[in-house]
Order: structure tokens, then C-alpha cells, then sequence
């Protein structure tokens, strides 16, 4: 898969990713959809949530640092938005982010997050202002895997999407340098986020819906292979 460029297919070519459209991005979800999901997950997160955030609000200094790597694949990027008491509504997230002199201390636990286990990097969206309870208090932030104080849930049981990993993502007394707030500016986190979202939002439902196709001519040929071996 990184041979094939699939974990850079939407970073910009600058970076080393292929720079595809929307629509080339789209043919090539809805491809892998007749696969197993599992494969669309695992480059998904490089080519959207996990990456977005660097590509559009970063500064030059962090897109230099992580593109070219999320690009080839030698870096797995996750998106930490969801937590257990907010999911839809994620304006109302808990997790903090204190400033502490030249570095922000992260507190919280984030559920459900993709590729969480393999990922070298996390976007994490946290309250940088606690006197601020909307969105506008909250800040986004690039936590490398590895940093003392963040550690992993087990990985979740899933009915289905089996091979696409998530689990938990804690931060307890989580130590980063203040140069790892995304775009060098506070308070506009949730925007970030919801630009990542929007992205997302038009690549996620392709590959599932592309899985009917695939499964359509298994279905002609199940009740022919059933007949022959005489159960009809
Ligand atoms: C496989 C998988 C992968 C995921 N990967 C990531 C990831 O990488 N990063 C990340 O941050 N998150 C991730 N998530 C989390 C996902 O974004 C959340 O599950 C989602 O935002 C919904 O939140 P919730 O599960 O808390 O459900 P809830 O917000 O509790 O919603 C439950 C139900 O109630 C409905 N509902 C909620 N509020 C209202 C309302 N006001 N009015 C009417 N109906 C309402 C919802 O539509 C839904 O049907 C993942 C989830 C799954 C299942």
C-alpha cells in the first residue's frame, strides 16, 4: 500500500503525497470499498481526519515536520475528537489543555478513535480555556504517540469493520510544547475540526456504499452453487 502512494493520495504534492481531487479521492474510496473496509481505514485516517487538520490550519513549520511522513505511510496520523460524554454535541468536549510557560499539559480520555494503536501522531481537540464552555474555548493540537502521560485504551470489540482498529486515547498529565498547537493559534480548534469533518464527511460513506456492488454478483452466484451441491 505505500508502494502505491495510497497513504498520500490527497496530501498535497509538495509534501510527497499525490495531490488528487475530491472526485479522484472519491473513485478510489468507492475501489477499495469492494475490498474489505479495513483497507480504506487504514490509509484513511493518513489521507483525511488524521492529516486535514496539518494540511489546512498548520503552520509551515508543522506540515514540514509531519506531511512528508503521513504522505509515505511511515506515519499512521489519528483525529481525537469523540469523548465518552461527547459525541454529536462535540462542542461540549472535557478534555483540557493548560498552558503551562513554554509547553500545554493535556488531561482526558477520547473514545473510538481510528487507527489509535498504530498512529505516530494524534490530532487532539482540547479546552485550552476553561472560562470559555462553547467551541470557541477549544484548541487543536498535534500529540506524537510516545509523549509521557498518553497512553491507549484495549482496542474496541466491534460487530463489524473488525480489521479497522480503534480504542481510547488517555491523556493524563500529557506534556507537549506549546509549538504543537495546530496553526500557532488558540480558541479556533473546533473550527479546524469541523473544516476536517466536512472533508470527511463526503469520503466516509463512499467505500460502504460502494460494498453492495460488490457483493451483488456473489449474490447471483450463491443459489447456483447451492443448487449444484443439491441443498435446492
Ligand atoms: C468505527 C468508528 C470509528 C470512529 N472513529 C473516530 C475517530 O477517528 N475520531 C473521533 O474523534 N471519533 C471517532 N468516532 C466517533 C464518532 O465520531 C461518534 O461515534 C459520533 O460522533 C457519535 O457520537 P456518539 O457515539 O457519542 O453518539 P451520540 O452523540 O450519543 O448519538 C447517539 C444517537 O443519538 C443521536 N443524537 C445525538 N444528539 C442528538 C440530538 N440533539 N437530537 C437528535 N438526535 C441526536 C445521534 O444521531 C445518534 O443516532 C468513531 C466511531 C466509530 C463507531
Amino acid at each position: 500500500m505505500k508502494e502505491l502512494g495510497l497513504f498520500g493520495l490527497a496530501l498535497p504534492e509538495e509534501y510527497g503525497g499525490l495531490g488528487l481531487t475530491m472526485e479522484e479521492e472519491a473513485r478510489i474510496a468507492m475501489e477499495l470499498g469492494r475490498t474489505s473496509p479495513a483497507f480504506r481505514s487504514y490509509i484513511g485516517t493518513n489521507n483525511g481526519i488524521g492529516s486535514s487538520g496539518i494540511v489546512i490550519d498548520g503552520t509551515p513549520e508543522q506540515k514540514e515536520k509531519y506531511l512528508p511522513r503521513l504522505a509515505s505511510g511511515d506515519l499512521i496520523g489519528s483525529f481525537a475528537l469523540t469523548e465518552p460524554e461527547a459525541g454529536s454535541d462535540a462542542g461540549s468536549l472535557r478534555t483540557t489543555a493548560v498552558r503551562d510557560g513554554d509547553h500545554y499539559i493535556i488531561n482526558g480520555t477520547k473514545r473510538f478513535i481510528t487507527n489509535a494503536p498504530h498512529a505516530g501522531i494524534f490530532t487532539v481537540m482540547a479546552r485550552s480555556n476553561p472560562d470559555i464552555k462553547g467551541a470557541s474555548g477549544i484548541s487543536a493540537f498535534i500529540v506524537e504517540a510516545g509523549t509521557p502521560g498518553l497512553t491507549l485504551g484495549k482496542r474496541d470489540k466491534k460487530m463489524g469493520q473488525k480489521g479497522a482498529h480503534t480504542s481510547d486515547v488517555i491523556f493524563d498529565n500529557c506534556r507537549i510544547p506549546a509549538s504543537q498547537l495546530i496553526g500557532g493559534k488558540e480558541g479556533v480548534g473546533f473550527k479546524t475540526a469541523m473544516k476536517v469533518l466536512d472533508k470527511a464527511a463526503c469520503i466516509f460513506p463512499l467505500s460502504p456504499s460502494a460494498r453492495p456492488n460488490a457483493c451483488w454478483p456473489m449474490h447471483w452466484r450463491l443459489p447456483r452453487t447451492a443448487s449444484n451441491s443439491g441443498i435446492l
